[in-house]
């Protein structure tokens, strides 16, 4: 069977001296493992559109559960992450995040727009990287079923506070009453707060749409790799350069 479809590039692994195996987040059949023959051959129909990080229109043959990529059109090769590291970096590691988290047999639709959606965000440098980094970080998380419960205090049901605490482990907030000194909160302010109920509850054409600077961006974007890399329950190499340096 041959398909047409659109995907995203997330890795490429060399394959000797011509061949491929790149791992794409495709539109019809979500992440597939595909062997991309002769792709590093400049003259190869499958050479620039099944490059890491590019947006292409892909022929693919299924054989056997085998996918074999049989030509790459790209639409978009997002060339201006490959000419900042710390945007390349956390690119990648958008990627990493995709290829652990993407549930099996789920609508791929959603995690496509989402990919594409940052990385154009990360290329025109639209927002300030943590914030980018963190809004994609609970996004994929709650589109993946571990969206945290951040409507109110989950004992008084308080809507806000001056500070609030979240438990990455239960993914829930306490008030400062209803908190009470318990182990294992993460102190929020308003700013953090409203930026982190923004990036899960927003409709999905607004989820930039807002802005966060200094103290409160830092504690949003701690927050949100803390109950990331809690609820994953695994580090990430490329998480782990991307902090390197950006220290
Ligand atoms: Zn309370």
């Amino acid at each position: 069977m041959k398909i047409l479809t659109k995907g995203l590039i997330l890795t490429e692994l060399s394959l000797g001296e011509n061949d491929k195996i790149v791992t794409i987040l495709t539109e019809s059949n979500g992440i597939v493992r595909c062997f991309a023959r002769n792709a590093k051959n400049i003259k190869s129909s499958t050479c620039i559109g099944s490059q890491s990080l590019c947006y292409s229109r892909l022929h693919i043959y299924i054989r056997r559960d085998k996918y074999i990529l049989d030509s790459a059109e790209p639409l978009n090769v997002f060339y201006e992450l490959r000419s900042d590291i710390e945007k390349l970096a956390l690119a990648q590691y958008f990627c990493e995040l995709l290829i652990n988290i993407v549930p099996e047999n789920s609508e791929p639709t959603p995690y496509l727009r989402l990919a594409l959606n940052s990385l154009y965000f990360i290329a025109h440098e639209k927002r300030p990287l943590p914030l980018i980094k963190a809004v994609f970080e609970l996004r994929l998380l709650s589109l993946a079923g571990f969206m945290p419960n951040l409507v109110c205090c989950d004992e008084c049901k308080t809507y806000e506070s001056d500070i609030m605490y979240f438990s990455c482990s239960d993914g829930i907030l306490l008030c400062d009453e209803c908190y009470n000194g318990k182990s294992g909160y993460i102190p929020l302010h308003r700013g953090a707060l409203t930026s982190m109920r923004h990036s899960i509850y927003t409709d999905f054409e607004k989820i930039f749409s807002f802005n966060v600077t200094g103290g409160s961006l830092k504690e949003f974007s701690d927050t949100a790799e803390r109950y990331l890399l809690y609820t994953v329950g695994k580090s990430f190499t490329s998480l782990d350069f991307y902090n390197t340096i950006t220290v």
